[in-house]
């Protein structure tokens, strides 16, 4: 689980604040497109459940369904959901005027509960959403994203850190491609980029970089090496791509990139320009968001000639 259900507190026994699991509910089923009915509170007399409404489309023209919905957090005790815990179903149901029920529980429904559900099978339709099946429909759309992070803010901080994504830094965020098959390569964190030289080396003289290739490893590496090798070019130096993807190596290779200029190595300038690009395509992945005020910064800068050193694209 990379979502720590504990996070959300336990329910609340008489403090008078509404039950925050129950919150989350709410909201994870808005999210995910129901409409709330009734919201969750608690009244003098009690509990009152929660009811949402669902709207289908289908062939016989659009119908709305009523949901009674029911939140369980046990994740403290780490205890499953049991039939016990879920008392008079198909009572609540009908009490409401429902046409279903739909169970969120932050462990996992026990099997005596299961059952029990399945045996109303043909009077009411029903829904479980347990902790994995919540966490797997949080962490796949932007929405869910945000609600994780609101109400799992240590957890998904976490999740983030360990599964880091692009920031969003340039208008038109390009990337490199291989230049054989045309796989996006920092997509998929694999490849090399492959300098090449003409052949034979001078080696009395610095060198001098004829081109750059960029390309999957292997069966596409093989191809582009043989083209250019009728060209007369040779592969002399190849890195791995998804090293760029890593903060510190990042840094290295561009400081290794200026100190071969500062020793006389020189290089073609359509190269140097693939150079750069990789670059500014790698930076996002180990880069953040900007802030607001730092995108004025960068803002003003960019309208200073020259300031990014002749990127010459719209960065
Ligand atoms: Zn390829």
């Amino acid at each position: 689980m990379l979502l720590d259900f504990k996070e959300i507190p336990k329910a609340n026994e008489g403090s008078g604040l509404q039950d925050t699991f129950e919150l989350f509910g709410r909201d994870f089923l808005e999210t995910i497109g129901y409409q709330i009915i009734s919201e969750p509170d608690r009244g003098a007399d009690g509990r009152k459940d929660l009811i949402v409404g669902e709207t289908r489309k289908g062939v016989g023209g659009t119908t709305q369904k009523k949901w009674l919905v029911s939140c369980k957090h046990h994740a403290h005790s780490g205890n499953s959901v049991t039939q016990d815990n879920e008392p008079d179903i198909l009572d609540r149901v009908k009490a409401h005027k429902c046409d279903g029920f739909i169970g969120i529980y932050s462990t996992l429904p026990a099997v005596s509960l299961s059952n029990k559900l399945k045996g109303l099978e043909d009077k009411i339709e029903f829904l479980t959403f347990d902790r994995e099946k919540i966490e797997k429909i949080l962490l796949e759309s932007v929405s869910g994203n945000k609600l994780a992070q609101r109400y799992f803010p240590l957890s998904y901080k976490n999740y983030t850190k360990e599964n880091p994504t692009p920031a969003k830094l340039f208008a038109d965020q390009s990337s490199i491609h291989c230049e054989n098959c045309g796989k996006d390569l920092l997509e998929n964190k694999e490849g090399i980029w492959v300098a090449l030289e003409t052949y034979p080396r001078d080696y009395t003289k610095p060198s001098h970089t004829k081109g750059i290739y960029f390309s999957c490893k292997g069966k596409c590496d093989d191809i582009l090496r043989s083209r250019y090798r009728n060209e007369g070019l040779y592969d002399a130096g190849w890195d791995d791509i998804p090293d760029l993807l890593v903060p510190t190596p990042l840094l290295f290779k561009m400081n290794t990139i200026i100190n071969s200029l500062m020793n006389g190595e020189t290089y073609e300038k359509d190269a140097m320009e693939k150079i750069k690009r990789m670059f500014i395509c790698c930076f996002p992945y180990i880069s953040r968001d900007l802030t607001s005020e730092e995108k004025e910064t960068v803002a003003r800068l960019m309208s200073i000639p020259n300031f990014l050193g002749g990127m010459g694209h719209n960065y």
